[in-house]
Order: C-alpha cells, then sequence, then structure tokens
C-alpha cells in the first residue's frame, strides 16, 4: 500500500512499502499571504490501484529519492515497424512544449520578462519558440502538443499536461539586470539523472548556436516541472536574458536560434 510523506518542502507519495516516492506537489508560500504555506493535494493520487493509507508528517530528515522507473523492453520476437519515411527519426515520440507565461492572475495577463526598450516580453517570445520547435520536431515525425499560454491553468494543471508524454519542455527567458546574458536548463530539485540528461542535451545545443555564456544545467524546485508526472522527462529552458538583448535584430535571431537549439536537443535526447 502507498503512503504519504510530509517534509518542509513537498508532499511525497510515497511507493508501496518503500521509501522511494512516485509523485510529488511541492510546498509553496502563498502570494496573498506570504506567511502561510499552501499545499494542494492532486484528487487522482486517491483513485486506482495502490491509493496511499498513511500518512507521516516528518520536518526533519532529508526528502526522499525518486522511485526508479524501470522501463518495459519490448520482448525479442516482438517485430518492431520502422518508420519508412527517411529521417523521420522521431515516429511515435510525443512532446508536449509548455510556453511560458501569460496566466491571467487576478485579471492581469502575465507577460514574463520584459525588454521595456524593445517593448518586448518573454510570453510572446516563447510562444514563437514553441510553433518553431513543434514544426521541427514534427517534421521528424514527433506528435507535439503545445500547452496555450493565456488559459489561466495553474503551473500544477500545466505540468500535467505532460502526463504520457516522452518528454516535457517548458520554455521561458530570463532577466536579471539589463547586463547579465547566457543560457541554462533546469531539471527539477528531486529530478532524475533522465531529467538531467535531457537538460544536459539541450543546453550543449544551446552552448552551439547562441554567442552568449554558458550557464550550465542547473536544478530548481520549479512548480511546472513538479507537476509533471514521473516518469516523464522534463525540464524547464531559460535560452537567454530578454532584457539585456539590444535590439529586435538580435531578439528575433535569439529566439528562432534558441528554438532550433533546443528541438535538437530533444532530438538527440529521444532519437
Ligand atoms: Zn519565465
Amino acid at each position: 500500500m502507498s503512503w504519504l510523506k510530509l517534509t518542509k518542502q513537498s508532499l511525497y507519495l510515497m511507493g508501496s512499502n518503500s521509501n522511494c516516492f512516485v509523485k510529488k506537489v511541492d510546498v509553496s508560500s502563498s502570494n496573498s499571504k506570504p506567511s502561510e504555506l499552501r499545499l494542494s493535494i492532486p484528487l487522482d493520487w486517491f483513485s486506482g490501484r495502490d491509493v496511499p493509507g498513511s500518512m507521516v508528517i516528518d520536518l526533519e530528515s532529508d526528502e526522499p529519492d525518486a522511485c526508479l522507473v524501470s522501463v518495459p523492453t519490448p520482448a525479442a520476437s516482438t517485430p518492431v515497424s520502422i518508420a519508412t519515411t527517411a529521417g523521420q527519426t522521431l515516429v511515435g515520440k510525443r512532446i508536449v512544449l509548455d510556453p511560458g507565461h501569460g496566466e491571467i492572475d487576478g485579471g492581469v495577463n502575465d507577460p514574463g520578462a520584459v525588454n521595456v526598450p524593445l517593448g518586448k516580453n518573454e510570453r510572446d517570445q516563447v510562444r514563437k519558440q514553441a510553433d518553431i520547435i513543434k514544426a521541427q520536431l514534427e517534421a521528424n515525425g514527433a506528435t507535439v502538443k503545445i500547452v496555450e499560454n493565456n488559459t489561466g491553468k495553474s503551473l500544477g494543471q500545466i505540468g500535467s499536461e505532460g502526463q504520457g508524454a516522452d518528454c516535457f519542455v517548458s520554455l521561458h527567458l530570463n532577466a536579471f539586470n539589463r547586463s547579465a546574458q547566457g543560457h541554462e536548463v533546469f531539471a527539477h530539485t528531486a529530478g532524475t539523472s533522465v531529467d538531467v540528461e535531457l537538460a544536459t542535451k539541450i543546453n550543449d545545443a544551446l552552448d552551439k548556436a547562441l554567442p552568449i555564456t554558458n550557464r550550465g544545467v542547473k536544478r530548481a524546485g520549479l512548480g511546472v516541472l513538479s507537476g509533471v508526472p514521473l516518469p516523464v522527462p522534463a525540464v524547464l529552458v531559460e535560452s537567454f536574458f530578454i532584457d539585456s538583448v539590444p535590439d529586435i535584430q538580435t531578439l528575433d535571431q535569439w529566439t528562432n536560434d534558441a528554438a532550433k537549439a533546443i528541438a535538437e536537443g530533444v532530438e538527440a535526447f529521444l532519437a
């Protein structure tokens, strides 16, 4: 029987009679009441074959590791169908893209990071990236779903749309002090080595495509990645710092080049 474990960071759905977790949701602070922590418990944890039978509140010990996921290998006698179209290396693969921001919060549409002098924002640029990435991956035979922004979904709901995918990629641009620049790719704090492999493939491709600092692969407790059900590999890409891009031509070039690189990274991971 599975069980629940509450720590300072997260509520975990723990595997049956084990000390590793199958799913988790992060405890987060509330915007309206910063002094409080909030927790949303997915109702689907309480349906299906293995519902939790008990809960342990454990605020002292370390966060648990994710349960290793065994990938079923096809039986040797099963004929493997090979795509007949040359170059279509991603036939049968399903990718979910999440262009970040656009959530309506208190009646305000969140533009994400902005470049005020250029009048451009992260929300619109990453939405363009999603279309470029989708076209490139579909040309290789993949099925790509874009989680539309501007729909008012919570980060957890957006992440949950990764259910059943071969990978989930959240698209973002950074901003800091109008001079910092570089690309970085995040796996979740509690992400698996497979998440890090996907992040590394994408970050390596960005490093080849963009003339900016390689800030590397990092881990963070990002809400949208928390919502992606295991074992779906999930990462969040920060292609560049939009606030220090000098002009529209560079912005268009980097948006485009980064999108192509992200698609290449996904291809290298899945092919
Ligand atoms: Zn963002």
